[in-house]
């Protein structure tokens, strides 16, 4: 478990408690994103505490974590959190599902549960246990409350965040994750699982749309056949998103160019791109310390891609991640899954991932593959001797992400075919959940 820095409160922020509602309306997280076991907030953001509820909300008062505090919630470690796609998700620290081996599965203390279809590696749906539905109608209440309350009540300041809490309902919230989407083109279908070391919390930029193969087995590609978009497209996204995150804005230290094959789009659209949102967006004075950049590359792109490209990438003021999807290392595993792809190109691949890491001082690429029903023990075992046989890369970087293949799957058998491939791996290997935005 990694400490914290001391949240710091202005004098003039104290709560203030109307009854039994204790209302802070700006609080201090920290300011780096740190892996801890127990709730963290990052960036600055805005409270209110009932007996039963913590409700905290980003600088916009639209509401973002809610945490039961009673004996009826499930871990006081446990959380709901709103994205900025206006999904709720559930941080699960294990203790309903009796499972303490997450941080052995995903790098991270918790696991996040989806409301909606993911290739996910329990059956555990926290949805259905009553202190979820209990959680989303106390803050129907709260919010019900806030819109009744008699504003005099409170001081400028609380009166202020409240009537930003007031205007953002179920509406609102609706409404403001469609703009979002449609400013991007659409949905961010699947994040980089490197952007869980930001805790997922990234503006989407996109910068390509599509992908270039259009594999058979994959759930999250796009309808859009690969094409780079215009500059111009580009600076207008970063224009409106700047206006879309509105005062919340230095919430955000990172940035994820999209969609499926970013670094295919090239040097100059990459890292022109990378550097006006990074000033655009004002990261360089962000309340979250440590600025990163993620992107997904092809095989293909990630070949032809020069050391130009990665020495350009390096001197960004990002930390850079790219993630490859490399699936396997078996021919008839490529032909099963429609990956019109040779093994010959992936080994390539995998090795200049390596190169790439030990080159770069700023860039990590990481790498994906299938695993579980129903690809073949052949598929595994080929998988498990490339990364047992590989050397170590420079310490924490190069991580290789299994992902469940999508659709049903035994939980049991599948972690145990994870764990067969993660105990003989010579780099990091954790489990790669479908997340979108
Ligand atoms: S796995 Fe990647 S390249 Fe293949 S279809 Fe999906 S997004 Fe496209």
């Amino acid at each position: 478990m990694t400490s914290t820095s001391t949240p710091y409160m202005d004098p003039a922020l104290q709560p203030f408690r109307p009854e039994n509602l204790a209302v802070t309306a700006q609080k201090a997280g920290s300011h780096t994103y740190t892996k801890t076991s127990h709730p963290t907030r990052f960036g600055k953001y805005a409270e209110i505490k009932t007996r039963d509820y913590e409700f905290q909300f980003d600088l916009e008062g639209r509401i973002k974590f809610i945490r039961g505090l009673g004996s009826s919630w499930p871990h006081p470690f446990e959380t709901l959190k709103r994205t900025a796609g206006n999904d709720w998700v559930y941080y699960t620290v294990g203790a309903v599902i009796e499972q303490q081996g997450i941080r052995d599965w995903l790098g991270e203390y918790y696991l996040p549960c989806f409301a909606y279809q993911s290739n996910a590696i329990t059956n555990f749906t926290p949805y259905a246990h009553p202190a979820v539905p209990g959680a989303l109608a106390a803050w129907a209440q709260l919010y019900a409350n806030i819109r009744t309350t008699r504003p005099e009540l409170f001081p400028e300041r609380t009166r202020v965040f409240l009537d930003l809490v007031a205007a953002s309902d179920d509406t609102a919230l609706f409404v403001h994750a469609q703009k979002l989407h449609t400013i991007i083109g659409g949905r961010v279908s699947v994040l980089p699982p490197d952007t869980r070391h930001v805790d997922y919390e990234v503006i989407p930029l996109t910068i390509a749309d599509g992908c270039l193969y259009r594999c058979r087995f994959c759930i999250v590609k796009s309808d859009q056949k690969y094409g780079p978009r215009p500059r111009e497209n580009i600076r207008a996204q970063i224009r409106d998103l700047k206006t879309l995150y509105g005062r919340n804005l230095p919430n955000y230290n990172s940035l994820f160019l999209g969609q499926h094959d970013a670094l295919a789009a090239g040097k100059e659209r990459v890292c022109t791109a990378a550097a006006e949102a990074f000033e655009a967006f004002g990261f360089a004075t962000a309340h979250i310390h440590q600025p990163r950049l993620f992107m997904f590359g092809s095989v293909d792109a990630l070949l032809r891609a020069g050391d130009a490209l990665f020495a350009a990438l390096d001197r960004l003021p990002f930390k850079t991640h790219i993630n490859i999807g490399l699936e396997s290392v078996d021919a008839d595993t490529l032909a099963a899954i429609g990956k019109p792809l040779k093994v010959a190109d992936i080994r390539s691949a995998f090795d200049k991932m390596l190169s790439i890491n030990r080159s770069f001082d700023n860039i990590e690429i990481t790498a994906n593959f299938l695993i579980g029903d129903p690809l073949s023990p052949d598929h595994h075992q080929a998988l498990a001797d490339l990364l047992a046989s590989v050397a170590p890369g420079p310490p924490g970087k190069g991580a290789v992400y299994l992902s469940p293949y999508a659709g049903h799957q035994d939980g049991s058998a599948l972690l145990e075919t994870f764990f067969a491939i993660k105990d003989t791996s010579r780099l990091p290997v954790f489990i790669y959940l479908i997340q979108r935005l």
